[in-house]
């Protein structure tokens, strides 16, 4: 299960934005016997075509894809070194596959803040030192014992490879850099784990009154971009999932927003991963399933069931839009929007699926 790894400063609005992330009961009401952990939240991605669908098929319920987010406390300034609860938050932090950053924007008197000013550009960088100073004693840790097994092997091309890589990364880090980004071979560098090396997300809690301040939310969007950036308040997402459907929305239309913050940062999240979706319908439910981007068909089958994907034959496979277009599969058929697809077949996002498969 892949996760995502919420971190920040103290004061920043974490745990106000997280709570609201783990009210918002999507594994409660849909899988109840998954079981969760208090520190992790499991949101719904809003997927509008699932609806729709359901619709089509007449379906009696609808599950949309999830994404898993988990809280580690303790980031402060000096944890690679130790502080705070450093030696933790950094072996959680490593489990996580993506990280997102939450960055306090709104000014409020009465919340402090623990250097004394609001300035996201400075606590992304107090969180951004501290995570590079921990890849760099990862490298540094490393290094040596490679150095040596390269000398001992001689002419390993492979060991060679990933001695260059981790070099390169490590004079990324030096430069004051993340390694992600930076646009290095992330595969000679996965043994080691880095922080830096994991994609980002950033979400910045803004006041109400700045949600509507296109020119800041441009020059934050610019801050970290090419990383992904969602904007919310997070003490009106926690009084969202309060309200019921037609408050919420009216709250909602008052701030000027089109959906909820959560709802955007489920979606990104997704996307951060790296993942997609593919979907199945039927009377009983229609269903969004998780697949890594670049999937093949027996892997996409295997998320259903691992026998789906051991005796896979083949996959009928419709787009989304063009089911909907017909209104029905039969008519879908009919107009020779149905294909037949192999073991080879890469998915596409909003591919409509039925496997084929021997028991
Ligand atoms: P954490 O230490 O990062 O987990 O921060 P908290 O979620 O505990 O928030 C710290 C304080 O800031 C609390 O008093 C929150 O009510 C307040 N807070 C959180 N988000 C917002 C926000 O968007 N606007 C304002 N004005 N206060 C917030």
């Amino acid at each position: 299960k892949l996760t995502i790894g919420i971190v920040g400063l103290p004061n920043v609005g974490k745990s106000t934005l997280f709570n609201a992330l783990t009210r918002s009961d999507i594994l409660a009401a849909n899988y109840p016997f998954a079981t969760i952990e208090p520190n992790t939240g499991v949101v719904g991605v809003p997927d509008p075509r699932l609806p729709k669908l359901a619709e089509v098929y007449s379906s009696q319920r609808i599950l949309p894809a999830t994404v898993t987010f988990v809280d580690i406390a303790g980031l402060v300034r000096g944890a690679s070194e130790g502080l705070g609860k450093g030696n933790q938050f950094l072996a959680h932090i490593r489990e996580a596959n993506a990280i997102c950053q939450v960055v306090r924007v709104f000014a409020d008197g009465n919340v402090t803040h623990v250097d004394g000013r609001v300035s996201p550009a400075d606590d992304i960088e107090t969180i951004n030192t501290e995570l590079i100073l921990a890849d760099i004693q990862t490298i540094d840790k490393a290094l040596p014992r490679l150095e040596k097994e390269a000398r001992v092997k001689g002419n390993d091309k492979d060991l060679q490879s990933r001695l260059a890589a981790i070099k390169a990364a490590r004079e990324i880090l030096n430069e004051g850099r993340t390694v992600f980004n930076a646009g290095l071979d992330l595969e000679p560098l996965r043994e080691l784990h880095l922080l830096t090396a994991k994609p980002f997300l950033y979400v910045f809690n803004v006041d109400e009154s700045q949600l509507g301040d296109e020119t800041l939310l441009a020059s934050l969007r610019e801050l970290v971009a090419p990383a992904d950036a969602v904007f919310l308040d997070a003490k009106i997402e926690s009084e969202l999932i309060e309200l019921d459907e037609e408050e919420a929305l009216e709250l909602l239309q008052s701030t000027g927003q089109a959906e909820p913050g959560l709802d955007q940062l489920a979606r990104i999240g997704f996307h951060t991963l790296g993942l997609q979706t593919y979907l199945t319908a039927g009377p009983k439910e229609t269903r969004a399933w998780t697949i890594r981007q670049g999937a093949t068909a027996p892997e996409a089958a295997g998320e259903i069931h691992t026998d789906f994907q051991r005796g896979f034959i083949k996959a009928e496979v419709v787009s989304f839009d063009d089911l909907i277009d017909a209104g029905s599969m039969v008519e879908a058929r009919s107009r020779g929007k149905v294909r037949m697809e192999g073991k080879e077949y890469v998915m596409r996002d909003g591919d409509v699926v039925e496997f084929r498969f021997n028991v």
